[in-house]
């Protein structure tokens, strides 16, 4: 730290990405990523004239990107915001709505970015403890009063909530803004993306680096009542107007163009993960019931830490949390059926080396 950080931002504790070492090739099942390239579509339209157009700015309003995931969810391009990653899209929205006494309420296990957030921009966050189930206690949020902001399916579990419970979220709390991040819907969830027709403080939020297979493209969206999507602008026209480069927004048209493509990695996903956890199960491992492209697992025999050190010596990366409540568990990113039989071998051996 130099000593001319502002003072503000002295104890602030940062958002830490998954590893990405570079010492050997590992099977990568640590950050959510697609095991499967961009559609070939992309492939495609990523062609050199568009690297040679990358001398011009990009366009600030990204309208072709928006008219596209318009038309794909039956909305207006008004209704439609696009970003450097879904990110950036939740700093936006912590920075425009969640000001003075307003504040934001998330549960304790959620996606690590929301506190991060919080604190960087001196917001009140109200942290309400998931169920001993791993369950959001959606009760907890009726009529609070306070913004919401929750990940369906959340992470690390993987696990949703009902379309019911986010309407009562909606319905009880009028006077703020209900955010559902939607970055791994598309592997089983329920989108809330239609209630946007009836409620104007539901904002969701959603991604092209899971399902689309477009994580380095830094791509995110939002589907909103006009008003926020306005609100959103404002904040992106005060501080990147270019915020999306020319390839991303090429890649993002084409990803969403691919409507086949983009089904058949999402059922690949689903059914390896329904392997996957199975194959876990019978070897003793507690999986929680995951909507996500990653399981949540632990066994009883050794802490998440260990497991991860002891898949990692052997090429396997996978991600532990050093948090209260979470000491056994590995989050496990949803590879390739071959990348899955590696891990389910792997932990085989890991687990009669405790017997
Ligand atoms: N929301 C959740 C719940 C996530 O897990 C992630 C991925 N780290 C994101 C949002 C952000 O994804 P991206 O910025 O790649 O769109």
């Amino acid at each position: 730290m130099s000593r001319f950080l502002s003072k503000r931002y002295k104890s602030l504790e940062v958002y830490v990405p998954g590893e990405q070492p570079r010492d050997r090739q590992y099977i990568k099942l640590n950050t959510n990523e697609s095991p499967y390239p961009p559609s070939p579509l992309v492939i495609e339209r990523v062609n050199s004239a568009e690297v040679s157009d990358l001398r011009l700015y990009s366009d600030p309003e990204c309208t072709s990107l928006r008219q596209r995931l318009a038309e794909f969810y039956g909305f207006s391009i008004s209704n439609i915001f696009v970003s450097n990653g879904s990110d950036e899209i939740l700093s936006f929205a912590f920075m425009a709505f969640c000001d003075g006494n307003k504040g934001i309420a998330f549960p304790d296990i959620t996606y690590g970015f929301y506190p991060v957030y919080g604190d960087l921009y001196g917001i009140k966050c109200d942290i309400i403890p998931l169920n001993d189930d791993y369950n959001i206690d959606c009760s907890e949020y009726y009529g609070i009063g306070k913004n919401i902001v929750i990940a369906n399916p959340n992470a690390p579990t993987g696990i949703s909530i009902g379309q019911d419970e986010i309407e009562k979220m909606l319905e009880t709390n009028p006077e703020n803004i209900v955010i559902i991040d939607e970055a791994y819907v598309d592997f089983g969830g329920r989108s809330c993306v239609d209630m946007v027709k009836k409620y104007d403080n539901l904002l969701v939020v959603r991604t092209f680096s899971k399902s689309r297979s477009l994580a380095g493209a830094r791509l995110g969206y939002a589907i909103a009542n006009e008003e926020i999507i306005k609100d959103l602008n404002k904040i992106k026209y005060s501080t990147n107007p270019y915020n999306i480069n020319r390839l991303s927004l090429v890649a993002g048209e084409a990803a969403v163009e691919d409507e086949q493509y983009f089904e058949d990695c999402c059922k690949k996903i689903i059914k390896t993960r329904g392997y996957t956890t199975e194959k876990l199960r019978e070897i003793g491992f507690e999986v929680l019931p995951s909507d996500a492209n990653f399981i949540f697992a632990r066994h009883p025999l050794f802490s998440g830490e260990y497991f991860y050190k002891k898949l990692k010596e052997a090429g396997i990366l996978v991600r532990y949390f050093n948090k209260e409540r979470l000491y056994g568990f590995v989050r496990i990113s949803i590879g390739t059926p071959a990348q899955m039989d590696a891990l389910i071998s792997e932990a085989s051996k890991i687990v009669s080396e405790q017997k």
